[in-house]
C-alpha cells in the first residue's frame, strides 16, 4: 500500500477514537505516581499487544508524585468573595491554619522583577498576565514561563505565596494548572492558578485603589517518588535498514483534573493509529517503527530524559522523532528540523501533505517536549503542527474530557501522521544528523531568551 492510499484510509477509520475514547473512559485522570499513572501503563501493554505490535514491553520510569489535596482561596478585603483556583503541579501547602496577607498585583514577569524585598516581603504576590489566543499556540511561551518562574522570584524577596493568571484561555471559571518546576530548584512557597474570570475579580478589586489581602489554605504535598513506565511497541523493519528506528511519541500521563482526553490521550491514539495502519497494510517498512509513550511529560519529561539515557547507544540509529502533543485540531503544518542535505526529501513529504492542506513550516521545528533528549542528542524531527486555537481553552484544565475530540479531526491528524510515517520509514535516503546541542537548561533570569515551552 501506498503513502497516499494510507492517507486517504485514514479518514474513514475508528482506531484512533477508539484508543482516546477506551483511555479517557476506562483510565481516566493519570497523574505521574498516581493510580492512575500505573492503570495508565497496563492499559497501554495490554492495547499495543491486542493490536498486534511487536517487542511491546515497559522501561521502569522513576517520577515524583505530587498530590493537589485541597484548596480553598478567598479574598478578604476590601470585598468578601471566595476564588476558583487550583495549585500548579509542585506547588508547596500551606500552613495548617493557612496564609493570610496584603496583595501585590504585579503585571508579568518584569512587573514582578521590580519590587524589592521591601515590597514584597510577608505579602501574597499576585502575577496578571493574559494569555494570548493564537493557532499556533504561541501565547503559551510567555504564560508558562510566569508559571515556572513567578514563584521563584517572588520567593527570593520574601513573598509567602504567588497567585497568577491562569496560563490559558478558557472563558469557563475553570483555572489551569501546570508544571511551575524549573531547573530542579524544589518550590519553596505556595504558587495558585486562578481561574480567568477570578482573576478578573481579583484585578477589579486590586484597582479599586483600596488595600486587598487574601487567605489562602493549601494541604497539596509530595508523596515519596513512585516507579512508571515508557510503554513500547514497535512493527519490525525488514531488510538492510531494520535496525533504524523511526520514533513515533506521546505521553501517557495528564494532568489530574480532566481526563487527558486533548493532553495527551489524543496524541497516544493518533500515533497509535497511524503504526496501526501501517501495520496493517500489509508490507514489512524498511526501517523499524517504534512507538513509544512516555512516562510523566507533564511534571518533568522523566519519561523522555530516561528514553535518551537507556537509548545512548542506539541515537544515531533513531532516523527521525516524530510526537504528537499538541491537541486534536486539525494539523496545518508540517515542519522539520533535518539536515540541510534532506530539505528535499522534507518537500517530497510535504506534497504528500498537500492534498491535506497543510503548509510547509520551516526547517526549525522543535518536535516536542518528549523528544527533546534526543533531538539535543543529534536526532532530526518532524512537526506536525495542529490548529490550536481552542486547544488553550481546555489544556490542564477540568474541561480536558472527550466530548473536546471532533472524530474527523481526529482522523485528518491521523491521516497526516501516518503519511509522514509511512515514507520515513520507507525510502532509502536518511535525514542526517543534527548538531548535538549542549545548551544550558533555561532560567528564570530576565536576561534568559531560551526559554521555549
Ligand atoms: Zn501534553
Amino acid at each position: 500500500m501506498e503513502a497516499a492510499a494510507l492517507r486517504d484510509q485514514a479518514m474513514h477509520d475508528t482506531i484512533a477514537y477508539d484508543l482516546v475514547e477506551s483511555l479517557t473512559m476506562e483510565v481516566g485522570p493519570r497523574s505521574a505516581g498516581s493510580p492512575g499513572d500505573k492503570a495508565a501503563v497496563v492499559w497501554a501493554v495490554e492495547k499495543l499487544k491486542s493490536l498486534g505490535f511487536e517487542n511491546v514491553h515497559t522501561e521502569e520510569v522513576d517520577v515524583p508524585h505530587w498530590d493537589r489535596g485541597l484548596l480553598n482561596a478567598n479574598i478578604v478585603a476590601p470585598f468578601p468573595q471566595s476564588l476558583v483556583a487550583t495549585s500548579l503541579g509542585g506547588s508547596p501547602g500551606t500552613p495548617a491554619e493557612g496564609i493570610e496577607a496584603k496583595v501585590v498585583r504585579v503585571e508579568g514577569l518584569v512587573g514582578l522583577r521590580a519590587l524589592s524585598d521591601d515590597d514584597l516581603g510577608g505579602k501574597i504576590v499576585y502575577v496578571d498576565h493574559e494569555m494570548q489566543r493564537a493557532k499556533d499556540g504561541s501565547g503559551y511561551t510567555a504564560a508558562s514561563r510566569i508559571r515556572s518562574c513567578a514563584h521563584y522570584i517572588a520567593a527570593e524577596r520574601g513573598a509567602l505565596a504567588t497567585f497568577i493568571r491562569s496560563a490559558g484561555t478558557s472563558e469557563h471559571r475553570v483555572p489551569h494548572t501546570g508544571s511551575m518546576l524549573n531547573n530542579d530548584i524544589p518550590p519553596t512557597i505556595p504558587a495558585i492558578a486562578l481561574a480567568n474570570a477570578d482573576a478578573d475579580m481579583l484585578t477589579y478589586q486590586m484597582q479599586s485603589g483600596k488595600p486587598v489581602s487574601m487567605y489562602l489554605l493549601s494541604t497539596a504535598r509530595q508523596h515519596p517518588r513512585e516507579k512508571s513506565a515508557n510503554v513500547v511497541g514497535e512493527i519490525q523493519g525488514q531488510g538492510d535498514l531494520a535496525h533504524e528506528i523511526v520514533l513515533l511519541g506521546a505521553h501517557l500521563d495528564s494532568w489530574d483534573l480532566g481526563t487527558g482526553a486533548i493532553d495527551d490521550g489524543a496524541g497516544v491514539a493518533i500515533v497509535t493509529a497511524a503504526a496501526k495502519m501501517l501495520l496493517d497494510s500489509g508490507n514489512a517498512p524498511r526501517r523499524t517503527i517504534r512507538v513509544v509513550l512516555f512516562a510523566n511529560e507533564e511534571f518533568g519529561l522523566d519519561g523522555a530524559e530516561e528514553y535518551a539515557r537507556k537509548h545512548t547507544a542506539s541515537v544515531k540509529d533513531h532516523v527521525i522523532g516524530l510526537e504528537a502533543d499538541f491537541g486534536a485540531g486539525r494539523v496545518w503544518r508540517f515542519s522539520s528540523q533535518v539536515a540541510d542535505d534532506a530539505l528535499g526529501l522534507v518537500d517530497a513529504i510535504h506534497a504528500l501533505l498537500e492534498p491535506l492542506g497543510l503548509q510547509r513550516g520551516k526547517n526549525k521545528a522543535s518536535g516536542g517536549a518528549d523528544l527533546r533528549p534526543m533531538r539535543k542528542a543529534g536526532m532530526p524531527v518532524f512537526s506536525l503542527t495542529h490548529d490550536g486555537t481552542y486547544y488553550f481553552d481546555y489544556h490542564h484544565t477540568p474541561d480536558d474530557t472527550l466530548d473536546k475530540i471532533d472524530r474527523d479531526d481526529l482522523n485528518h491528524s491521523v491521516a497526516a501522521y501516518v503519511t509522514v510515517a509511512f515514507v520515513a520509514a520507507n525510502i532509502m535516503d536518511s535525514f542526517g544528523r543534527l548538531e548535538p546541542n549542549t545548551r544550558r537548561k533555561r532560567t528564570c533570569s530576565a536576561e534568559d531568551d531560551s526559554w521555549v515551552s
